[in-house]
């Protein structure tokens, strides 16, 4: 790389879409020692499905590409762990709350780290911060910003003038679509609880307005503020959360502290599955686990990232059967580049197409990810190198060898950044291998056949088809592919 392009990566600033604004802007953080984030996570009353995921893994991305760029980064993910539907979920199972936030709070961890999502600096749990949260709707009270009835406490939000201006919504449209609880005691029907009055058999704490418990929106508020202070350089979070959740987030934290609360907004789009919304309440949901199940992690992130966070996603097998195409010339290509790896000093080479294009991907990669974080473009740049890495065994009679290795370490590096290749893995090979048993297996049977035995042809066949790998006989021979 020339040092112009260094020096132009150097003071070439990235662009973040911020969904506060609805533009393209300059990611310049506060501090530039450490970027702050806040990511909202799950709500532990279950295990995660695929669409969560993509919200999570949008976030992990984010801090990997950050950490590349040289910048620290402190993130921060909650766990909200007291919630209707936990309390709900927790009685039609007959356990307590506080035991099942808990089990699906370590199965969030363990399938997020089974997707290679490293963990965040910080999980806080809505539980463990309720004296913060007391502390803040304390604060809005004295500002004359929240009332206080049977035990409950409001937010006004007639007291925040620029209420709306995440969503982008006028006073008389803020009640359309969000599902604000219908309460005749509320002063303005836009105004939302941070203090719930305990009801009976419910977990309950301590206040200054009797036993209850927080809302929702409080409990982000809060547990950002103290983790990340009083303004956090990126807020992220699925789409669905623009409106209420993170509305009422800002109304709450910037009327307290009089501060910005999150100079970046970025709401992450839903993954779909048939044309909706994957989702609990959708009953359509494909839970993170059982397609770990099915395919390699590195499969599923690339699926994931398949298209840029802004743009809504298809699950279904044939995509994924395309990311496991796409991550078997991947692993190919890399272990073909291997043995080059360190061999070559890389300032004895010449330029030759192959370097040229190792250079165009490399600046490819980075003006893709400085925009916006897209994965898409990334993984183009990405393949199309993988394509010409391939050309080249095939067509240069080892001319190209000296380049290999800058390939090898250029293809890494990336892939390292969207957590698609893991050097330190055996089971990078994972696929190759599986392809490599289901080619044997077909061999075997296939000479079945030739026997007319079609007891074990039939017996190969069904016993794939149970691990979801389905033969199909062709004029050419037996092909198969992964069902779900
Ligand atoms: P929840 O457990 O419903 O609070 O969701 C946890 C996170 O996943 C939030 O950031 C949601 O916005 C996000 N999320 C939920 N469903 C989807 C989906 N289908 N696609 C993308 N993100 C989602
Ligand atoms: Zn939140």
């Amino acid at each position: 790389m020339g040092v112009s392009l260094v020096q132009e990566l150097i003071v070439r600033k990235m662009k973040i879409y911020n969904s506060l604004n609805r533009q393209l802007e300059d990611f310049v953080p506060l501090n530039h020692e450490q970027v702050s984030i806040y990511s909202c996570g799950p709500t532990v009353y279950d295990y995660i499905h695929m669409g969560n995921a993509r919200t999570a893994l949008v976030t992990d991305i984010i801090r990997r590409y950050l950490v590349y760029r040289g910048y620290k980064v402190k993130l921060v993910q909650n766990l909200t762990d007291i919630d209707d539907k936990i309390i709900n979920r927790a009685a039609e199972l007959g356990v307590s709350a506080k035991q099942l936030a808990h089990q699906n709070g370590e199965a969030f961890f363990e399938d997020s780290q089974r997707l290679g999502i490293h963990p965040a600096d910080v999980h806080p749990k809505a539980t463990e911060h309720i004296p913060e949260m007391i502390s803040l709707i304390q604060t809005l009270i004295d500002k004359g910003a929240a009332y206080v009835i049977d035990g409950s406490v409001y937010y006004r939000v007639n007291q925040f003038a620029e209420y709306g201006k995440l969503s982008n919504r006028k006073p008389e449209d803020l009640l359309a679509g969000a599902r604000v609880e219908i309460d005749e005691r509320k002063e303005d029907p836009r105004d939302f609880d941070m203090w719930k009055a305990a009801k009976p058999g419910e977990p309950s704490w301590d206040s200054p307005w009797g036993k209850g418990r927080p809302g929702w929106h409080i409990e982000c508020s809060a547990m950002a503020m103290k983790h990340l202070g009083k303004t956090i350089d990126i807020h992220a979070g699925g789409e669905d959360l623009r409106f209420p959740h993170h509305e009422n987030e800002i109304a709450q934290s910037e009327l307290a502290t009089g501060h910005t609360f999150a100079r970046y907004w970025m709401h992450v789009a839903f993954l779909k599955i048939d044309g909706k919304r994957m989702g609990k309440s959708e009953q359509n949901f494909i839970l993170l686990r059982d397609a770990l199940d099915h395919y390699p992690t590195e499969v599923i992130r690339h699926f994931l990232i398949s298209a840029h966070y802004r743009h809504p996603l298809d699950y279904n097998p044939e995509s994924l059967a395309k990311s496991e195409g796409a991550l078997r010339r991947l692993n190919n290509c890399l272990d073909a580049l291997k043995k080059y790896d360190g061999q070559v000093d890389a300032n004895e080479t010449g330029v030759s197409p192959l370097q040229e294009a190792v250079e165009t991907m490399k600046s490819r990669f980075t003006d893709a990810m400085d925009t916006d974080f897209n994965t898409a473009q990334a993984l183009g740049a990405i393949f199309t190198l993988v394509s010409e890495v391939n050309r080249s065994f095939t067509t240069s009679n080892g001319a190209d060898a000296p380049v290999f290795a800058q390939a090898y370490q250029a293809l890494t590096e990336t892939c390292e950044v969207l957590g698609i290749y893991n050097m330190d893995a055996q089971d990078g090979n994972d696929v190759e291998q599986r392809d490599q048993l289901i080619a044997l297996l077909l061999d075997i049977r296939q000479e079945a056949r030739s026997r007319k035995d079609w007891d074990t042809s039939d017996k190969i066949r069904d016993s794939l088809k149970e691990l979801n790998i389905e033969i199909q006989d062709t004029r050419d021979g037996a092909t198969w592919k992964i069902i779900s």
